[in-house]
């Protein structure tokens, strides 16, 4: 109450023009967890949104090092990361810390195959920030296992896709096709790393990113503000080169597995 008679307290309020936003549960997500899956370009983008919003603990998982191919895409990343070949998650962890004092980030060194049911469980969201279809579809029937909302990113080139799987929703899985089903077989690291199939390099450029981490964070703070319910099983579709933003309703496949 002092606080609100103080003549230009909100200048001092970190967040004052976020709780000005009637949906947005500022107090909900500062008390909230998300455990972030990869630290690449999304990854960073995903963390930068999720700790400006006020979430002060997080979880970062990657195995890969930064590369200078990153930098032009990854906000937190710097040259001597890239020359010291700092851990993605590492990397990201520290930087992000220093911009907002008070966040906790725990890096995780480690593929999303190995990661324990108990780190899903320990979080109030996941987000998938995976270039890996497989990856993808294994942090999503896992999240489902650990009744923890799992939302999907993706993109190619200036396409984008951001999905919202809620643990007894349609999963990614069901809105997959045939030839997601051949990518799924396939695994492979934009440095090379761990590689059994060379995809192409695909184009990507920061302002997709930024647009696809921004709608995916967006739909995680309406998930837990809960007053403005997600795009629960709709796939957002974004065309940047057509400036084509689209929604696809996904219902849940009988034949999915993780319906079952
Ligand atoms: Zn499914």
């Amino acid at each position: 109450m002092d606080q609100q008679i103080r003549v230009g307290f909100e200048k001092d309020d970190r967040l004052d023009r976020s709780r000005r936003i009637e949906w947005l549960d500022t107090k909900k997500i500062s008390e909230s967890s998300a455990l972030v899956l990869g630290a690449g370009a999304i990854g960073n983008e995903v963390v930068k949104n999720l700790i400006l919003s006020g979430m002060t603990r997080l979880a970062i998982v990657d195995f890969d090092i930064v590369q200078r191919s990153n930098l032009a895409r990854c906000v937190f990343f710097t040259e001597i990361d890239a020359l010291q070949k700092s851990m993605k998650a590492e990397a990201l962890a520290r930087a992000a810390s220093s911009l907002v004092p008070g966040t906790m980030i725990e890096p995780v060194i480690g593929r999303v195959e190995d990661l324990p049911i108990d780190l899903y469980k320990k979080h109030d969201i996941v987000l998938g920030c995976l270039d890996n279809f497989n990856a993808r579809l294994h942090a999503n029937s896992h999240s489902r296992f650990a009744r923890v909302p799992y939302i999907d990113s993706g993109m190619q080139g200036a396409i984008g896709k951001v999905f919202v799987s809620l643990p007894n929703g349609p999963c990614l899985e069901c809105a997959s096709n045939i030839t997601h089903s051949k990518i799924a077989a396939l695994r492979y690291s934009c440095t090379g790393t761990s590689v059994s199939f060379y995809m192409p390099l695909v184009p990507a450029e920061i302002t997709t990113t930024s647009i696809v981490s921004a709608m995916a964070v967006r739909e995680g703070l309406r998930l837990l503000s809960s007053k403005a319910p997600p795009l629960e099983g709709q796939m957002i579709y974004y065309d940047g080169l057509r400036s084509i933003l689209d929604i696809m309703q996904v219902d849940i496949d009988p034949n999915c597995p993780n319906h079952s």
